[in-house]
């Protein structure tokens, strides 16, 4: 790989200093250059951040998993992330988003098993 590469990011320095570090490579060799920001940088930074945590906080529609289901269910970014997340971790299962009990009995019936005794043959 001859082409160089360019890396760029943001890093505070010891003393908490904003800097933009460009990392080039150019036929294996590495080079770094931090480029200081000044203060006005520094808050377009800071509102960049703000604006990545409200993408987090954003309302994503989920849809039903029941696959007959057409309705989605909203939860930000981040919920969504811990519900998978904590799900696996504390029970070490993928829970699956339904949009109403009726929907998860449906698909929980489906592939068998009756659910809270309220089984009918
Ligand atoms: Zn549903």
């Amino acid at each position: 790989m001859g082409a160089p590469q360019e890396r760029a990011y943001f890093r505070y320095n010891r003393v908490g200093k904003l800097y933009l570090v460009r990392r080039i490579s150019v036929g294996g060799k590495r080079k770094e250059q931090w480029i200081p920001l000044d203060p006005l940088d520094c808050d377009q930074f800071a509102k960049a951040m703000q604006i990545k945590k409200e993408v987090h906080d954003q309302i994503v529609q989920v849809p039903c998993t029941n696959p007959r289901c057409s309705n989605t269910i909203p939860m930000t970014k981040k919920q969504l992330e811990e519900f998978f997340i904590s799900s696996k971790k504390r029970y070490d299962l993928v829970i699956f988003p339904y949009c109403s009990i009726a929907c998860r009995d449906e698909m929980l019936a489906q592939h068998g098993g009756p659910i809270n005794g309220s089984h009918e043959s």
